[in-house]
C-alpha cells in the first residue's frame, strides 16, 4: 500500500485535487487531539508552509511527482513578497517584487507556463541624480552600467574592478567555501568600501549599491554575503555580476510583468486548487516517530515530511518540536531581513518622458532613495514609483498616512519637477511591519554568519526541509531564486520519501 492510498484510509473527509486528506473529525496524532475545538485534521504525504513562490512551486513538482500534498498559507493570499498594491481604483501595481532580467531563466518559464507575458522597463532617456541638495541628469549606459559620470568614478571603477575579482572565487551558493571566506566574513561592506575608495562620491554610491539591493545599510552586511550575492545573479554558465544585479538594461530591472508580477502565483495558486488552505497561520511543527505534525490556527495536518517555504527569519517565529539542531535554529538568529517600503504615485500621463527621463532616479536625502517608471505597457497613465530604504521608512514609523503622501511627493517633486505634486491616486506598501515577511526583499547575513552557520541554510533537520529564495544558489533574493528553491526543494523531497 502506497503512502497516498493509507493515508486515503485515514478520512472520512474530502480528498483534494493532489490527494490530501482533510477530515473534521479524525486525530491524526498526540498534538491533533490537544488541537483546539473547531481545528480540522488532515494528512498529506507532504505539507508545504508558505504559498510564496518557493512554496507553490514545490507543490507543483511533488503534485506532479504523484505526491500528496497541502500548502498551508498564513495570509488570505498567494505570493508572499509578490505582491500587487491596490490603487484604491480596482487596479494595483507591484508593492513587493517587480522585475525580472537576464538569467532568471527559471522565473521566465513559469512566467510563459502562466501566460504571463513580459515588457521592457521603461528606459529611454536620461537619469536623474540627487546628492548634496543638487540636481543632475546622467546617461544610463555609460561606462559603469548606471553610474552618474562624475563623482570619483576612477575611484569606483577600481574598487569595482576589485570586487569583480573577489565576486568570481566565491563558489555560488556555498560562499563558506571561498579560499578567503574567513577573512571577507569578519568585515562589513562597509569597511571594504571605505579601505577600497577614497572620494565621497565612491563612497556614497558603493553604499547606495548595497542599500538598493538588500535594503539594508552597508555597515550591517557581510562582505562575503555581499560577494555571494552578486556571484548568484547569473545562472549555470553565466557567471554573476554586480552590472547584473543594479542595471535596467541587461539587468535584473530590465523587464516586468504584463498585468504586475503577482499574477504568476496568483496564476499558479489557482491551478494548484484547494490543496492551499489561506488563513491557516502555522504555530508549530512537531516531529515524532510516525512523522510530522504541522499545527495551524483552524487545522493540524501530518505528513512525511515538512517543507518550510519562507526567509530564515520567518521560519524561526515557528515552535519546533523537538528543538532544531542548534546550528539551524542559530542561523534563524542570524539573517534579518532588511527594511523596504514602495510609494507610488499616479498621473494622467508619464510626463516626465516627455521631459526626456526615464523616470529613474537616486538620491542621498528625501523619504524616497531611487525611483522607476512604474507606467502601464501602452503608458496610457503615468506611475511613479519610489523606493524608500531603511533608514528613510524608519523615519516614518510613527507618521500618519497623510505625512507618508507629503514626504513621497516631496521626493518626487524635488526629483522629477511641480507636475510631480499632484497625482490622481498614490499608494504605499512597507514590508518590516508585515507579520508574515518581516521586511524585505531579502535575507541578509551580518558578518559571521554565513562562515559560521551557512550550511545551515538548506540542509534538513529529519523530516523538515527548507525553502526559499534565500537558500538559492543561483538569484538569491529574487523571484528566480524563490522558484529555483522550490524545484531543489521538490527533488530532495520525492528523494527522501
Ligand atoms: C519591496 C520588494 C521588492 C522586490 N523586488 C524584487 C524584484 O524586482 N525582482 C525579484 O525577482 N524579486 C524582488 N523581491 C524579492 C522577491 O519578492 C522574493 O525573493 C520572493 O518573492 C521570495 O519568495 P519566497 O517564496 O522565498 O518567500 P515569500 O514570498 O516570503 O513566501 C513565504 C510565504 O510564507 C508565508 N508564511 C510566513 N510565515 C508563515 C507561517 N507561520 N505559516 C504559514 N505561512 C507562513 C508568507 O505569508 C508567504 O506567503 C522584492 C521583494 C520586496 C519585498
Amino acid at each position: 500500500m502506497t503512502r497516498v492510498s493509507r493515508r486515503r484510509l485515514l478520512g472520512t473527509g474530502a480528498l483534494t485535487a493532489a490527494g490530501a486528506v482533510v477530515a473534521a473529525g479524525a486525530a491524526p496524532s498526540a498534538a491533533a487531539r490537544t488541537a483546539p475545538a473547531g481545528t480540522v485534521s488532515a494528512s498529506a504525504d507532504v505539507v508545504i508552509v508558505g504559498a510564496g513562490l518557493s512554496g507553490l512551486i514545490a507543490a507543483r513538482d511533488l503534485a506532479a511527482a504523484g505526491r500528496s500534498v497541502l500548502v498551508l498559507e498564513a495570509r488570505e493570499r498567494p505570493g508572499g513578497r509578490v505582491y500587487g498594491m491596490p490603487l484604491g481604483d480596482g487596479t494595483t501595481s507591484e508593492g513587493g517584487a517587480e522585475f525580472i532580467g537576464p538569467t532568471q531563466d527559471r522565473i521566465a518559464a513559469l512566467a510563459k507556463d502562466m501566460g504571463v507575458a513580459t515588457y521592457a522597463t521603461y528606459n529611454e532617456g536620461k537619469n536623474v541624480y540627487y546628492r548634496d541638495g543638487k540636481r543632475s541628469l546622467y546617461a544610463t549606459d555609460g561606462i559603469l552600467g548606471a553610474v552618474p559620470p562624475d563623482w570619483g568614478v576612477v575611484d569606483l571603477e577600481l574598487a569595482l574592478l576589485r570586487l569583480g575579482g573577489m565576486i568570481k572565487d566565491v563558489p555560488v551558493g556555498e560562499p563558506w567555501k571561498a579560499a578567503k571566506a574567513q577573512e571577507w566574513d569578519a568585515q562589513t561592506f562597509f569597511t571594504w568600501s571605505r579601505s577600497n575608495t577614497i572620494s565621497s562620491g565612491a563612497r556614497f554610491l558603493m553604499d547606495a549599491f548595497a542599500s538598493s539591493t538588500l535594503s539594508m545599510r552597508s555597515q550591517e552586511v557581510s562582505l562575503l554575503y555581499l560577494l555571494n550575492y552578486a556571484a548568484s545573479a547569473g545562472n549555470e554558465s553565466t557567471p554573476g555580476t554586480v552590472d547584473r544585479l543594479i542595471n535596467t538594461k541587461g539587468g535584473a530591472q530590465e523587464s516586468r510583468f504584463v498585468g504586475g508580477s503577482q499574477e504568476v502565483p496568483v496564476r499558479l495558486a489557482a491551478k494548484l486548487g484547494d490543496i492551499i488552505r489561506y488563513n491557516a497561520p502555522v504555530r508549530s511543527i512537531v516531529t515524532g516517530s510516525g512523522g510530522v505534525t504541522v499545527n495551524a490556527d483552524g487545522i493540524t495536518a501530518s505528513a512525511e515530511r515538512v517543507i518550510v517555504a519562507m526567509s530564515p527569519a520567518i521560519a524561526g517565529k515557528i515552535d519546533y518540536s523537538p528543538a532544531l539542531p542548534a546550528s539551524r535554529a542559530q542561523l534563524m538568529q542570524r539573517y534579518p531581513m532588511g527594511s523596504i517600503a514602495k510609494f507610488v504615485a499616479v498621473y494622467d500621463t508619464p510626463f516626465w518622458r516627455a521631459d526626456g527621463l526615464t523616470g529613474q532616479a537616486v538620491a542621498d536625502s528625501g523619504a524616497i532613495d531611487a525611483t522607476f517608471d512604474n507606467s502601464p505597457p501602452d503608458g496610457s497613465r503615468g506611475i511613479l514609483m519610489g523606493f524608500m530604504n531603511q533608514a528613510n521608512i524608519r523615519k516614518l514609523d510613527a507618521a500618519s498616512a497623510a505625512d507618508v503622501r507629503a514626504a513621497g511627493l516631496d521626493s518626487f517633486t524635488k526629483l522629477f519637477g511641480d507636475k510631480a505634486a499632484d497625482p490622481k491616486l498614490t499608494a504605499f506598501q512597507r514590508w518590516d511591519n508585515e507579520v508574515w515577511s518581516g521586511g524585505g526583499p531579502v535575507g541578509i547575513a551580518p558578518p559571521g554568519a554565513l562562515t559560521a552557520f551557512g550550511p545551515a541554510l538548506r540542509a534538513a533537520c529529519g523530516p523538515v526541509h527548507w525553502a526559499g529564495t534565500e537558500t538559492s544558489d543561483y538569484w538569491t533574493g529574487y523571484m528566480d531564486g524563490a522558484v529555483r528553491s522550490g524545484e531543489r526543494v521538490a527533488k530532495e523531497v520525492h528523494a527522501a520519501l
